[in-house]
């Protein structure tokens, strides 16, 4: 069964969507990363996650281009950088980033992480662009347990690192997310640790078991709770097909239980890890 989660705005979105950090940013390699992000999404990864500092815009202009001919089926999820997220900085920013990608509208915008500026202006700006249409609706990344107060109203997603090497979050920053009403969501970024569990043995034996790869098991384990998103990037078609297939990896207690005593879940607070 593919899997889905329902933010607390009643959108359904797949648990899988693409990442593109540093992608676009290589000219000889732009034609493959389109054509990347476009089977990517017609493989129900239609969840697209980029950022205005991405390449300087360079991410944003390609995911763009790659995903003009199918905008209506893609959930486009962008970010403002903490220095621009004043109350005019921000609106200029989102503007800026519509022009590079060629579109009117991101679905979901987020604060990159915190920084400098009332997050009161932040928020009065993602409101305006909310009422003017030009996004869908806001959120946060990067925000720890201890910060999540700070916002005036709750963010409808925080987007933070999550991958069996680093659990900080599941002691307090994800329970106090569930349990938040309206709930915040989580989505799950580096979920493939960038490629540094690739060569994990204890991943490697729950991967042979369901003729998987590890980075199959990885981000079917960041989606396994059922009510987290994760955002692998992938610059290769075989990768992108390998991560959609992870959307029906269902792992079974005894990978979870393998996977536990490998990477134990925390036992104390932690800061929030960010990369
Ligand atoms: P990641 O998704 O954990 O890992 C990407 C690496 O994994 C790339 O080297 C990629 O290789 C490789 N890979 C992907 N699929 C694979 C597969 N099936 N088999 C083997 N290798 C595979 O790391 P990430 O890019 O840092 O995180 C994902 C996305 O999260 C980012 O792209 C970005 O959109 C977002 N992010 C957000 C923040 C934030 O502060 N909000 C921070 C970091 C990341 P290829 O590129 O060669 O396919």
């Amino acid at each position: 069964m593919t899997r889905t989660v329902t933010l607390a705005d009643g959108t359904t979105l797949p648990a899988v969507g693409q990442g593109t950090w540093y992608i676009g940013d290589d000219p000889r390699t732009r034609a493959e990363e389109i054509a990347t992000l476009r089977e990517g999404v017609e493989l129900g990864l239609r969840l697209v996650d980029t950022a205005e500092m991405y390449g300087d815009g360079r991410s944003e202009n390609l995911v763009g281009e790659a995903i003009a001919p199918v905008r209506d089926e893609v959930y486009l999820v962008d970010k403002v950088l903490p220095m621009n997220a004043s109350r005019r900085g921000t609106i200029e920013a989102c503007e800026r980033s519509l022009r590079e990608l060629g579109t009117d509208r991101i679905d979901l915008y987020l604060l990159h992480w915190m920084g400098s500026h009332p997050l009161s202006e932040t928020v009065d700006a993602f409101e305006e662009l909310i009422e003017r249409d030009l996004i869908g609706a806001w959120g946060v990344s990067n925000v720890d347990a201890d910060e999540l107060g700070a916002f005036p109203s709750a963010p409808l997603v925080n987007q933070v690192l999550y991958n069996p090497s680093r659990r900080g979050l599941e002691f307090d920053l994800l329970p106090m997310q569930r349990s938040a009403r309206p709930t915040i969501a989580t989505m799950a970024y580096s979920p493939i640790e960038q490629g540094r569990l690739l060569g994990d043995p204890v991943l490697q034996s729950v991967a042979e078991r369901h003729d998987a790869s590890i980075a199959q098991v990885l981000v079917a384990w960041a989606i396994h709770e059922g009510d987290v998103i994760a955002i692998p990037k992938a610059s290769t078609r075989e990768h992108v097909r390998e991560n959609a297939r992870a959307l029906t990896l269902e792992l079974t207690a005894t990978d979870l239980a393998e996977i536990d005593a490998a990477f134990p879940a925390p036992s104390h607070a932690v800061p929030l890890e960010i990369l």
